[in-house]
């Protein structure tokens, strides 16, 4: 499967999308390890990206709060064995700006990249495995994954 929508009623659903797509990635760890894993986060303001990155790396063992990345660019998590880069790029100036974060350094062997806003990093973020897209539907919610790698098509097949 390469692409399939979802309806989410309320946020609970949404969380538990992402908790299904941590466990995936649990699931994979062996084949997702080495190359790292590059996952983009699409839809308007409040649609529900930074919900869906809570849930996704509290899945993957984090405790605490989570943070929007929006005033930070970037909030990280290790989370053994995997290290979570939480981007939010909407306030980015200037996508040359990564380079300057020193970007190639978010991205590796059990990396995880989850980016709010990419296209505001265009050029410098990595080539996403997987893009999800949150639509509003009325007051609900509605999600699309889309695998553009191998591996983004592995992790979707466990969903
Ligand atoms: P973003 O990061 O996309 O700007 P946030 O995750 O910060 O958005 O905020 C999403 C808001 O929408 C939260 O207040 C959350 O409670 C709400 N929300 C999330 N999912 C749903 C849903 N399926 N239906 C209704 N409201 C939702
Ligand atoms: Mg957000």
């Amino acid at each position: 499967m390469h692409k399939h929508t979802l309806f989410l009623k309320d946020e609970a659903a949404l969380l538990n999308t992402a908790r299904a797509l941590a466990d995936g990635v649990k699931a994979h760890e062996n084949a997702l390890a080495e190359s790292g894993l590059t996952i983009y986060l699409l839809g308007e303001l409040g649609a529900g990206k930074t919900t869906f990155s809570r849930g996704f790396i509290q899945q993957l063992g984090h405790q605490g709060h989570v943070k929007s990345p929006t005033y930070t660019l970037v909030e990280s998590y290790e989370l053994e064995p995997w290290q979570i880069n939480h981007f939010d790029l909407y306030r980015l100036a200037d996508p040359e700006e990564l380079e300057f974060m020193g970007i190639r350094d978010y991205l590796g062997t059990h990396r995880i990249i989850l980016a709010e806003w990419p296209q505001r990093g265009e050029g410098y973020l990595p080539q996403p495995d997987i893009i999800i897209t949150i639509d509003y539907a009325d007051t609900a919610r509605s999600i699309t994954f889309e695998a553009l790698t191998k591996r983004g098509r592995e992790l979707l097949d466990t969903m």
